[in-house]
C-alpha cells in the first residue's frame, strides 16, 4: 500500500514484515546505524532506505524510486494515481535472457495433474559452472525424460551439494486445503514461493541474479495467492511458461520434484498394496473403485486429490 510520495527525493510506502524482513536480508551489506524505532537503515549509491516497526518505509536521497520500485511494485498499489500505477505489467516480468547462463534459482512442480499422490514443488540454485555442468549430463525438461532416468539425475543433482528446497503437500492436507476453498491455484503459488524464500535463506550471501518461476499462472493471480497469506515476491522474480527448457536450474527443479512425486507415489502404492496410476485417465477410476472396496471411502482422503471428477466416475465401478 502506497501512503504518499512527497514530490520526488522522497518515497513512503508501507509495507508487510515479511517485505521488510527480505529487504534487510537483501540489503544486509549496506546497512548503516539504526535510528530509533526503525527496525533497519540502508544506505545505497541511489538512496537512504529507513523502515520503521509501524510498517512504514522511506527512500530517500538522489534515486530513490530506483530502490523503492525494488519492494513497493510487490505490494498492491490502494488509491493509485494513473501515473503512479507501480503494478508491473506483464511483460516486466519475462526474465533477461542473460538471467538464463548466471547465477539464478528456479521453482517447478509435479503431481498437480496426478490424481493420486501430492503436489511437490522444488527450487534450484544454480551458479554458471554448474548450470554448463549439468547440461551435460542431460538435465532437461522432465516430460521429456524417463522417470528411470529422472531418479538418477536427481540422485545425481542432490550428491553435488547444490542447494534446493522442496515442498510436499500430501493429499490430506491437499483435500482439507481444498475444502477450506483454495484452488489448486493458490496451493501451488504458495508452495513456490515457500520453496524460493526457504531456498532464498540457505544461500544467503551468495550472489543471485534472479528468480524463475515457471510459469503456471498469470503474474498478478500468482502475487495476489501469496498476499492472502502474508508472503510477497522477492526482488528479481520472473515467471515464463515451459520455462525448464530455457532455465537448468528450472529443470533441475521439475526434476527434483518429479522424483520426490515419484518417491511418494513408491510409498503410496505400497501401503495400499496396489500399483497406483499417475495421471487422471479411466485406469484411475478403476483404481479408486478398488480401493473404496478394500479400504472403504476415507481412506482415499490419504491417497488421492479427492475432488478430482475421477471420484465420482469410480462410482460406476462400484
Ligand atoms: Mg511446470
Amino acid at each position: 500500500m502506497k501512503i504518499g510520495e512527497i514530490h520526488m527525493p522522497q518515497a513512503v510506502y508501507k509495507l508487510s514484515q515479511q517485505t521488510i524482513y527480505q529487504m534487510k536480508h537483501y540489503y544486509q551489506s549496506s546497512l548503516t546505524t539504526t535510528p530509533q524505532g526503525a527496525i533497519f537503515r540502508a544506505k545505497t549509491p541511489e538512496a537512504v532506505i529507513t523502515a520503521y516497526k509501524s510498517g512504514k518505509v522511506l527512500f530517500q536521497g538522489a534515486a530513490p524510486e530506483k530502490e523503492s520500485k525494488k519492494w513497493a511494485n510487490t505490494n498492491e498499489v490502494v488509491a493509485p494515481k494513473a501515473a503512479s500505477r507501480s503494478q508491473r505489467t506483464p511483460h516486466a516480468f519475462v526474465p533477461p535472457t542473460t538471467l538464463y547462463t548466471s547465477n539464478h534459482m528456479g521453482t517447478d512442480e509435479a503431481g498437480t495433474g496426478d490424481y493420486f499422490g501430492p503436489i511437490t514443488v522444488a527450487g534450484v540454485y544454480l551458479t554458471q559452472d554448474q548450470i554448463h555442468y549439468l547440461k551435460t549430463i542431460g538435465v532437461t525438461d522432465s516430460k521429456t525424460i524417463t522417470d528411470t532416468k529422472i531418479r538418477e539425475l536427481a540422485k545425481k543433482i542432490t550428491a553435488m551439494n547444490i542447494p534446493y528446497s522442496l515442498m510436499v503437500l500430501r493429499n490430506e492436507k491437499y483435500n482439507q486445503l481444498q475444502k477450506k476453498g483454495w484452488s489448486q491455484g493458490k496451493m501451488k503459488a504458495v508452495l513456490h514461493q515457500h520453496a524460493i524464500n526457504k531456498l532464498q535463506e540457505k544461500i544467503q550471501g551468495q550472489q543471485i541474479e534472479g528468480i524463475i518461476i515457471d510459469q503456471f499462472c498469470e503474474p498478478p493471480i500468482y502475487q495476489r495467492h501469496i498476499r492472502s497469506e502474508q508472503l510477497s515476491l522477492l526482488p528479481h522474480t520472473y515467471f515464463l511458461t515451459k520455462a525448464e527448457s530455457y532455465s537448468t536450474a528450472v529443470a533441475a527443479g521439475s526434476i527434483i520434484a518429479r522424483a520426490s512425486f515419484l518417491k511418494e507415489m513408491d510409498a503410496l502404492s505400497k501401503s495400499t498394496g496396489m500399483t497406483l496410476p499417475k495421471g487422471a485417465s479411466k485406469i484411475v477410476d478403476e483404481t479408486i473403485a478398488q480401493i473404496i472396496h478394500k479400504y472403504g471411502w476415507d481412506f482415499l482422503n490419504k491417497c488421492g486429490k479427492t475432488h478430482f471428477a475421477n471420484t465420482k466416475k469410480a462410482n460406476t465401478y462400484l
